[in-house]
C-alpha cells in the first residue's frame, strides 16, 4: 500500500479543546469545525471535541449530519441560510443560523413564526466582508426582536486582524458602543483574539485554527502557545538518487547539486494536498531528521536532500508536517497559511485516528 497517510490524534484535538478551556474559562466554546473540521474529518473532530458547547458550520447539511450523530449542543450555520428552502430543515434540526444581510432577516419574516430559529445576529465593525452595517445596526436588530418565531438572539462580529499588529481595538471599539445595552449574549472571538485579546471573549468564542494545533499567528508558534498538532501527514521514501555536482532535480531543474549527493523520492504530492509553491528548503523530516526538500513538488512525488541523514533508505518514514515539522513552517515556506494545508488534504490520502 502507498506509504502516504495523514493520522489525526484525537488526543491533541482534547488538549487543544482543554487549552481553549483555560484561555477562555468563562466563556462557552463553539468550536468551528467547517470545512471537513479544517480536513480532519468532521464528525471525528465532533466527537473528540464532543465536550464543546457548540459546533460551528457552514452548510446546513453538516448541521444535520451532526444532528443524526446525535450531538445535542449548539450547532451554528456560519454564513446563515443560503435559500429560503433550508429553513425548514434548519428549524426541523435546530441549527441557529447566522443573519448577515438584510435578505435574510426579510426570509424570516416572511416565514411568520412557522420555523422557529435561534439567530445570531452578524454586525460589521469592519471587515467588510459579512455583516450589518453599524447605521442599519438598531434597525435591523429591533425588526429581529419583533419576528415571530425567533427564539435566542446572540450578537456577533468578526475580527478582520486579530492575528497582526492592527489588533482588534477598533472593531471592538465599535461593536461595544453599538451594542451598549443590549442584554443579549455575544460572541468575537476567533482564536487569534481568545489567544491575545481576552476583553473579546464575551459569551461564546469561536476557536477553529488552535483546536488542530496549528498557530494563527505569523509571528507566535503553535509550540510556544502550547497547542499540539493534531494532524501528522507522512509517508515514507520509495526511491533514492546518488547525484553528481551539477546535476538537476525534478521538473524544470530548479534544483541544481553543488556537489555529489544523495537525494530521496518521497511518496507526497501536490495532488494529494502538498503545496507546490512549496520551494527547496521547505522543512521535512526524514527517519526522524530534519532535512528540506529539493526542487518543484510533483503531482504525487517530491524530492529531499538525504546528505546529512546516511541511515535513511527506501522504507524510511518521511513527516511533511506534524508534530517535528510544523504545518505553518510549510505554509510559511510556500507562502500560504496553515489553515490552507490542513482543510486542502486530497480526498486519496487515507485518514486514520490514533
Ligand atoms: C472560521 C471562523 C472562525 C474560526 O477562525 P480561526 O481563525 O480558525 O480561529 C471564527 N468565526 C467565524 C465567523 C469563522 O468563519
Amino acid at each position: 500500500m502507498r506509504p502516504l497517510q495523514a493520522t489525526i490524534d484525537t488526543a491533541a484535538l482534547r488538549h487543544n479543546l482543554a487549552l481553549v478551556r483555560t484561555k477562555a474559562a468563562d466563556s462557552k466554546v463553539l468550536s468551528v469545525i467547517k470545512a471537513n473540521g479544517y480536513g480532519h474529518g468532521m464528525l471525528r473532530v465532533a466527537r473528540a471535541l464532543s465536550d464543546s458547547d457548540g459546533f460551528a458550520v457552514l452548510r446546513v447539511e453538516e448541521g444535520v449530519a451532526l444532528r443524526q450523530a446525535g450531538f445535542r449542543q449548539l450547532i451554528l450555520l456560519l454564513e446563515g441560510l443560503f435559500g429560503e428552502d433550508e429553513l425548514p430543515v434548519a428549524s426541523a434540526h435546530a441549527l441557529a443560523v447566522v443573519v448577515h444581510c438584510e435578505e435574510q432577516l426579510a426570509m424570516l419574516e416572511a416565514a411568520r413564526g412557522k420555523y422557529p430559529l435561534d439567530v445570531f445576529l452578524k454586525i460589521n465593525t469592519g471587515m467588510n466582508r459579512l455583516g450589518i452595517s453599524p447605521d442599519r445596526f438598531r434597525t435591523v436588530y429591533d425588526r429581529l426582536e419583533a419576528v415571530q418565531g425567533v427564539r435566542h438572539v446572540t450578537l456577533m462580529t468578526h475580527f478582520a486582524t486579530a492575528d497582526g499588529p492592527q489588533g482588534v481595538a477598533e472593531q471592538l471599539a465599535c461593536f461595544n458602543a453599538l451594542t451598549q445595552g443590549i442584554h443579549r449574549p455575544k460572541s468575537l472571538a476567533n482564536s487569534a483574539a481568545l489567544l491575545r485579546f481576552p476583553e473579546t471573549h464575551e459569551d461564546w468564542v469561536r476557536p477553529g485554527i488552535m483546536l488542530y494545533g496549528a498557530s494563527p499567528f505569523e509571528d507566535e508558534t503553535a509550540w510556544s502557545l502550547g497547542l499540539k498538532p493534531a494532524m501528522t501527514l507522512s509517508s515514507a521514501i520509495i526511491a533514492e538518487q546518488w547525484i553528481n555536482a551539477g546535476a538537476r532535480v525534478g521538473y524544470g531543474g530548479s534544483f541544481r547539486a553543488e556537489q555529489p549527493m544523495r537525494i530521496g523520492v518521497v511518496s507526497c504530492g501536490y495532488a494529494d494536498g502538498y503545496p507546490r509553491h512549496a520551494p527547496t528548503g521547505t522543512p521535512v523530516a526524514v527517519a526522524g531528521k530534519l532535512t528540506r526538500t529539493l526542487g518543484r513538488v510533483s503531482m504525487d512525488m517530491l524530492c529531499v536532500d538525504l546528505s546529512s541523514i546516511p541511515e535513511a533508505h527506501i522504507g524510511s518514514p518521511v513527516e511533511l508536517w506534524g508534530a517535528q515539522v510544523p504545518v505553518d513552517a510549510v505554509a510559511h515556506a510556500a507562502g500560504t497559511v496553515g489553515y490552507e494545508l490542513l482543510c486542502r488534504v486530497a480526498a486519496r490520502v487515507p485518514m486514520v485516528e490514533c
